[in-house]
């Protein structure tokens, strides 16, 4: 069985071939770290945690590595801090800011049953790799100083008589048409309106870093190269998989994809380029102003991570998702269901029917659609396929507590009024037994009577 994936440089589906199977490689871009990361930050923490799990599957746990950064220098980021903390001095707001929000990222993610990814570097830690591409860059001839600013060349790239990709290869743009669509009010410092920030000085107060060679005032990086050097510390110069959201492909990839193959004369910086399609909300475009942000934070106060999980993968990764409230409850039902019959189960292996579409592109909807023909004749293959996919990480019986708490429901209370119920039924005071289960419908208590007893659960 291969493993196809789309990829976004080639723009074709192609069976994946690692680098060295023994060390399969992954980078995906992570947050900047400065708010509550929210629900459309998730769309690829998900997606690359399948891929990840499948990989795992595939070639071996100890054998795939997937790095995910945390964006730890930031415009953003110093604003926040700079508001939230008026009174400390700056660098040590940032450093709150970044580490409050750092851990309610993990907390969601972990939520979310997303594995965490082999290494997490921050931006902050890898300022010598950064300086380092710059200073090759500079070297090549693909970059220049100018004000204590260093800066990218796209024309000086594809004037280069080499092996060297086409800037513009990844998101398709060519570089004439970039040329020409710039905007007239460019920096004073850049030779062409195209050219990027690889490194810029700091304003006062702000945080910064010895510079690369040649500048003599301290700055900061710029956001592209960041991925560049932790991309290369950690999976080296040319690796198998790099993903991200659909917004990423430009500037930032192809920006990424510029610095790390000019710094290393290489004709490739990922062999797969992966992306997912944005979420909206209510066929609305989510956005601050329109009032329908909703963070995962506040997600997980109503529903359990792996609803939301399991209401991600509904939709095939590269389509846009329309994330509703009524396809929240029903993936709340479907799990519901399948912790009844399968958690306490012991797990067979992943089943052929879910694992196939797994290995076409991330096929997860047909997945799911094999996980309900499972539900039926193989609850071991179900449990065991369901596992694979990041879910059952409880009990049913943990699930079923988590959810009465979250509902607000007393079993104890619930259970007094069944056997109260049970009572009434026996002498047969068929007014009060039915009183008291409309009583418990009212509570959001469902009940069940059969031969063998009475069941009950919260009723979505
Ligand atoms: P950011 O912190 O904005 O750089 O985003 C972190 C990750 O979330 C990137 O991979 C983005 O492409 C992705 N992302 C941001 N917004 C959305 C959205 N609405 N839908 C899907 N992915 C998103
Ligand atoms: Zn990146």
């Amino acid at each position: 069985m291969e493993l196809r994936l789309y990829d976004t440089l080639s723009r074709e589906k192609r069976t994946f071939v690692p680098l060295d199977p023994n060390n399969v490689r992954m980078y995906v871009c992570g947050p900047t770290v400065y708010d509550f990361a929210h629900i459309g930050n998730a769309r690829p923490v998900i997606v690359f945690d399948v891929l990840f799990r499948l990989l795992r599957h595939l070639y071996g746990e100890a054998h795939v590595k997937y790095v995910r950064n945390i964006t730890d220098v930031d415009d953003k980021i110093n604003d926040r801090a700079a508001r939230d903390f008026p009174g400390l001095p700056l660098n040590e707001a940032i450093r709150k800011v970044t580490e409050q929000t750092g851990k309610q990222f993990h907390a969601d993610v972990d939520a979310l049953g997303a594995l965490r990814p082999s290494v997490e570097p921050r931006a902050t830690e890898h300022i010598g790799e950064m300086c380092e591409i710059i200073e090759r860059l500079v070297a090549g001839g693909f970059a220049y100083v100018a004000e204590d600013h260093v800066l990218f060349s796209p024309q000086a790239m594809n004037a280069a008589n080499s092996a060297l990709p086409r800037y513009g290869a990844l998101s398709k743009r060519s570089l004439d048409e970039m040329i020409a669509g710039a905007r007239v009010d460019v920096a004073p410092y850049k030779r062409d309106a195209t050219d990027f920030v690889l490194w810029k000085p700091s304003k006062p107060g702000e945080p910064s870093w010895p510079s690369p060679s040649g500048i003599r005032a301290e700055g900061r990086p710029g956001w592209h190269i960041e991925c560049s050097a932790m991309a290369w510390k950690h999976l080296g110069e040319h690796f198998d998989i790099h993903g991200g959201g659909i917004d990423l492909v430009f500037p930032h990839h192809e920006n990424e994809v510029a610095q790390t193959c000019c710094a290393f004369h290489r004709e490739r910086m990922a062999n797969y380029w992966m992306h997912n399609g944005f979420l909206q909300v209510e066929s609305e475009k989510m956005s601050k102003s329109l009032g329908n942000f909703i963070t995962i934070h506040e997600l997980l106060g109503d529903w359990p991570g792996e609803v939301l999980r399991l209401n991600m993968l509904k939709t095939h990764y590269h389509s846009p998702i329309d994330w509703t409230m009524k396809s929240l409850e029903e993936s709340a039902r479907t799990l519901d269901d399948w912790y009844r019959v399968a958690a306490d189960v012991a797990p067979g292996e992943p089943a052929a029917p879910v694992v196939e579409p797994l290995l076409d592109d991330l096929n997860t909807p047909q997945a799911i659609a094999a996980l309900h023909g499972l539900r039926g004749n193989d609850i071991a293959g179900l449990a065991g396929s369901l596992r694979l996919l990041g879910f059952l990480s409880e009990s049913a019986a943990q699930w079923e507590g988590r959810k009465q708490q979250a509902s607000g429901v007393d079993a104890k209370e619930v259970e007094r009024l069944l056997a109260e119920r049970a009572a009434a039924r026996s002498r047969k005071d068929f007014k009060e037994s039915d009183r008291i289960r409309d009583l418990l419908a009212a509570m959001g208590v469902a009940i069940k009577d059969s031969k063998e007893g009475t069941t009950w659960e919260i009723a979505r």
